[in-house]
């Protein structure tokens, strides 16, 4: 049953608990006595976890989770550098950490990763692995003093797993901000129960072969939650979708490379947007999205403007990131711009080269770490928009697919 649920919840809906310590203090330990499995290798050598390890569960009544277990962010050798950096990076997705300390010790370290977890604002606690089954002194118990920690010396003994986890979960709860645990549903504020929507899915030579993609899945997913009327075709077929239909569908949503197609046939009282500005409404900061879009107008020939895919997928001859994008922006501009492409959650190092980043939809990251990605734009300046926005800002459909979310801005 565990692994079904694994299988058909998407990493990007899951509560991420990153696991963060120094070497060997017992994070792998901790990681496996959660999971009840040996995912991470355990071992009394200092920095064994050389990759942050992924492992999705059910923590029930947390639901559907990722435990990420990371490299210790101590080990200053030269080989180390490089999954410090990863281990940086988990940051960005972590919803909640767990931060595991050895009996008494308190470095330069633990002040790292508390800071680096305020500045991100996310919430965290402390798993103390007294394996030593000392006493805490009163200088650690003080510093511990304003933090929810939990001590435990029992970490190998499975009879004590069920306790443990009890009041770890119980703990847990007690910091995570609601709507990290219960996200806010695509359909929020724009579909309602029993309405009807009507999607439009392309095939085109960008659709992967025997699927729909994970934004239309997840679509048709949280409509069906609440209960609204799913009727999906695709663009060549709407006209006969909707003369079938008795009344007016409530809304229309499509994929953002049909719109032109799609407005010409529906009727203009119809609620409108495409699945990309659904996304950007529910994963990210849609202000800042929409603001990033005015960043076009001010782009001159040869300007550096990067593609930002959050995941590494076969990109296909017509991608739209990589290859209708840049035609549509330069079509609409009428001078040619520099592109480059990143894929995967490594943004390039250089990011104050770009007069403008066009992100993906993120359908494979966590709201957390959109969002982070969206800040490391903010933070330096830089106009930060997505596909949907601009294919269409180019197509001059901008406020149509806009505005079911305009009052809610
Ligand atoms: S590139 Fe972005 S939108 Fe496309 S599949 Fe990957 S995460 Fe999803």
């Amino acid at each position: 049953m565990e692994n079904d649920v694994e299988l058909k919840t998407p990493k990007s809906l899951r509560l991420h608990i990153g696991v963060f310590g120094r070497t060997n203090v017992g994070k792998s330990t901790l990681v496996n006595y959660i999971s009840d499995q040996d995912t991470s290798i355990v071992s009394s050598v200092a920095g064994t976890t050389t990759d942050s390890v992924y492992k999705s569960m059910e923590l029930s009544p947390l639901g559907p989770i990722t435990l990420i277990d990371t490299a210790g962010i101590d080990d200053i050798s030269d080989l180390s550098k490089e999954r410090i950096e990863r281990t940086a990076k988990v940051f960005d997705s972590t919803d909640v950490a767990i931060i595991v300390l050895e009996q008494n010790i308190w470095t330069k370290y633990e002040n790292e990763i508390v800071k680096q977890l305020n500045d991100k604002k996310t919430p965290f606690l402390f798993v103390i692995n007294n394996y030593k089954k000392e006493s805490l002194d009163e200088d650690f118990i003080k510093k511990l003093s304003s933090y929810k920690f939990i001590e435990t010396e029992l970490l190998q003994d499975k009879n004590y797993r069920e306790q443990f986890l009890a009041s770890l979960k119980q703990n847990l709860l007690s910091v995570i901000p609601e709507d990290s645990l219960n996200l806010q549903p695509l359909t929020q504020n724009i579909i309602k129960s029993f309405q009807t929507v009507v999607m439009v899915v392309p095939l085109d030579l960008g659709a992967p072969k025997g699927r729909l993609i994970l934004p239309q899945v997840q679509m048709i997913r949280a409509c069906l939650d609440i209960n609204a009327v799913v009727i999906i075709t695709k663009e060549t077929e709407l006209k006969q979708t909707l003369e079938k239909l008795k009344d007016k569908p409530d809304i229309v949503i499509c994929d953002s490379q049909v719109v032109k197609k799609v407005l010409n046939i529906i009727p203009e009282d119809v609620a409108f947007t495409t699945f990309s500005i659904i996304f950007s409404s529910n994963k990210s900061d849609f202000k800042t999205m929409l603001e990033g879009i005015k960043a076009i107008k001010n782009l001159k020939p040869a300007d550096k403007v990067l593609i930002a895919e959050a995941c590494s997928h076969h990109a296909s001859k017509d991608d739209i990131g990589r290859v209708k994008i840049p035609k549509l922006l330069s079509k609409y501009l009428g001078f040619e711009l520099r592109f480059d492409v990143s894929s995967g959650i490594d943004y390039p190092k250089n990011l104050e080269d770009y007069s403008l980043i066009i992100h993906c939809g993120g359908c494979m990251i966590n709201k957390k770490q959109m969002i982070s990605r969206l800040n490391y734009a903010v933070n330096k300046n830089i106009p930060i928009t997505n596909y949907g926005m601009v294919i269409s800002f180019v197509n001059n459909t901008l406020d149509r697919v806009i505005q079911p979310f305009v009052k809610n801005i």
